[in-house]
C-alpha cells in the first residue's frame, strides 16, 4: 500500500505517523515545501520575545529523526505542483530543482493555512512580516533587532501573543486593531480586561483603526490608516488566516461554506482516497452540529491523527471541536469554550449568560488573585453551551472542566454537582466555576 502525505507541519506529520502505526509495512511518502518539518509553529512569539533562544529548540523532529523513527520517506523543499486523481501520481519539484513523481493508494492533503494580507500599498517594503513558518520568524528575529518601534497589525492571537514578546524584548509597541476591542472570539466584557493589561505593560492599543496602507523608502516608515500614522521601524501583520486549498480545488475536492476543505467525521473528502486534516479544513462543531473553521494546533494534530489511520486502513472518528482556545498576554490568562454570547447570536441560538468576578484561591491563603467566570447558557434547553474564563492563574483547568461540561451538555445543576477538586492553594471551596453555575440557577 502507498500513502502520501502532502505537508509537514502538525496535521500532516500526525497523518503520517498514525498511517504507520496503523500499517507497519505501507509505503509513506510525505511531501513538505519548505525545508522544516514538524515545527511549533505556535512558539515563534516565544522564540522572537527571547523565551526560546534557538529556534531549533521549536522542531520536535528533524526529517532525518522522523524517516528513522517512522520509516516515512520525508521529502523537505518538494514542491507539489499537481496531483493526477485518475493515475494516482502527485507531481512535485524535488530539492533538486526535477520534476519528479510518487504514486498514491490513498492520499492525505495537510496544506495548513496562510496568513491573510490586506490588499493595502506598501507591502512590499523591507520590514513587513507575517508570522507563519520558522525561517520568516529567524528573518523576523535579526530584523526586530536592528528595530526600536514595532506595529501589529491585528489585536487577536498571534498578534497579543506577539505584543507580550516584543515588550519583553524591549520594543515600543503599537497594536492596531480594526474592531472596538482586541480578542474577538471573547465577549467584550472581558476584551475589556484584555485591554487594561494590554495598556498596563506598556502596550499601546488603538482599536477601530483600519490599515489603508504603509510608506516608507524601501524600508517600512508608517503604518497608514484611515485617520491617523503611526511611525514605525516595524510592521507584522496578523490579520487571520485562510486555508490553503489551491491544490484541493484542482482535484475537485467540496469545500465547505467558510472555504476550507468539506470532510467527513473519518477525515475523507468528497474524492474517493483522498482525505484532508489541519489548518485546511473544517470540523464540526459539536455545540452547532454544522462544519466551522476554527484552525488550531492541537486540532490539526488530531485530525492528521485519524485521517492518517484511515489513510493507512483503519478506523477512526473525529467527533469535532467546541472551539476551545488559550492565551496568555503578559501575566493576563484568556481562554473560551464553546460559542461567545455573540457568537451565538450569529447562528440564531437564544442565550442567557452570566459574568462573576472571584478570586483564583481561598480567601485566606497567601497569593490569590482576581479571575472572571462568564457561562453562557442556551435559552431553550438550559444547556451551558459557552464559557470564558480570564485570569491570572488557574484558567486553563477551569476551560478544561467547562469544555467537557459543554461537549456533554450539561445544565448548570450539573456543574455546580461535578466532583471538582479542592484545596486553598488552588481556589476557594465554592470554585468560581461552581459559583458561576449557582449564580446562574438564580
Ligand atoms: P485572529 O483571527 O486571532 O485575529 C486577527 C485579528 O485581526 C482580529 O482581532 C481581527 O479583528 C483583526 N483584523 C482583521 N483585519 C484587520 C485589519 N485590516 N486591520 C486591523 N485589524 C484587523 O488571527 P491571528 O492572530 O492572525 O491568528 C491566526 C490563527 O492562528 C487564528 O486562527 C488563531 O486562532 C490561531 N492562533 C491561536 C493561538 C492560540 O490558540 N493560543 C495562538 C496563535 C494563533
Amino acid at each position: 500500500m502507498k500513502i502520501v502525505v502532502i505537508g509537514g507541519g502538525a496535521a500532516g506529520m500526525a497523518a503520517a505517523a498514525s498511517a504507520r502505526r496503523v500499517n507497519p509495512t505501507a509505503d509513506i511518502t510525505l511531501l513538505e515545501a519548505s525545508r522544516h518539518v514538524s515545527y511549533g509553529s505556535c512558539g515563534i512569539p516565544y522564540y522572537l520575545g527571547g523565551l526560546v533562544e534557538d529556534v531549533s529548540r521549536l522542531v520536535t523532529y528533524t526529517p532525518e529523526e522522523f524517516r528513522r523513527s517512522r520509516k516515512v520517506e520525508v521529502l523537505t523543499n518538494s514542491y507539489v505542483k499537481d496531483i493526477n486523481v485518475s493515475s494516482k501520481r502527485v507531481v512535485y519539484v524535488s530539492e533538486k530543482g526535477e520534476e519528479r513523481e510518487v504514486g498514491f493508494d490513498t492520499l492525505v492533503l495537510a496544506t495548513g493555512a496562510r496568513p491573510v494580507v490586506p490588499k493595502i500599498e506598501g507591502l512590499g517594503l523591507n520590514g513587513v512580516y507575517t508570522v507563519r513558518f520558522l525561517d520568516g520568524a529567524v528573518k523576523l528575529k535579526e530584523d526586530l533587532a536592528r528595530s526600536k518601534r514595532v506595529t501589529i497589525i491585528g489585536a487577536g492571537y498571534i498578534g497579543l501573543e506577539l505584543a507580550e514578546n516584543f515588550k519583553r524584548a524591549g520594543r515600543e509597541v503599537t497594536v492596531l486593531e480594526l474592531l472596538p476591542r482586541p480578542m474577538p472570539n471573547i465577549d467584550p466584557e472581558l476584551a475589556e480586561i484584555v485591554s487594561r493589561e494590554l495598556k498596563k505593560n506598556g502596550v499601546r492599543l488603538e482599536l477601530n483603526k483600519r490599515v489603508v496602507g504603509l510608506k516608507g523608502d524601501g524600508r517600512v516608515e508608517k503604518v497608514v490608516t484611515e485617520d491617523v500614522e503611526y511611525e514605525t521601524d516595524l510592521a507584522v501583520i496578523a490579520v487571520g488566516v485562510k486555508p490553503n486549498v489551491a491544490l484541493a480545488k484542482r482535484i475537485g475536492v467540496e469545500l465547505g461554506e467558510s472555504g476550507a476543505i468539506k470532510t467527513n467525521s473519518r477525515m475523507e473528502t468528497s474524492v474517493k482516497g483522498v482525505f484532508a486534516a489541519g489548518d485546511n479544513s473544517e470540523a464540526n462543531h459539536i455545540v452547532l452540529n454544522q462544519p466551522v473553521y476554527i484552525p488550531l494546533a492541537q486540532t490539526a494534530n488530531k485530525m492528521g491523527y485519524v485521517a492518517g489511520a484511515n489513510a493507512a486502513g483503519g478506523s477512526e472518528e473525529f467527533p469535532g471541536v467546541v472551539g476551545s482556545a488559550i492565551t496568555k498576554v503578559f501575566d493576563l490568562e484568556i481562554g473560551r469554550t464553546g460559542l461567545g454570547e455573540e457568537e451565538a447570536k450569529k447562528y440564531g441560538v437564544e442565550t442567557k449568560s452570566v459574568l462573576i468576578k472571584a478570586r483564583s484561591r481561598a480567601g485566606y491563603y497567601p497569593g490569590g488573585r482576581d479571575l472572571w467566570v462568564k457561562l453562557i447558557l442556551e435559552k431553550s434547553s438550559n444547556v451551558i453551551i459557552g464559557g470564558q474564563v480570564v485570569g491570572y492563574e488557574g484558567v486553563w483547568g477551569r476551560i478544561a472542566a467547562l469544555t467537557l461540561a459543554i461537549m456533554n451538555r450539561f445544565t448548570p445543576k450539573q456543574l455546580v454537582f461535578s466532583d471538582l477538586p479542592y484545596a486553598p492553594p488552588f481556589n476557594p471551596v465554592w470554585d468560581p466555576l461552581i459559583v458561576a453555575a449557582r449564580v446562574s440557577l438564580k
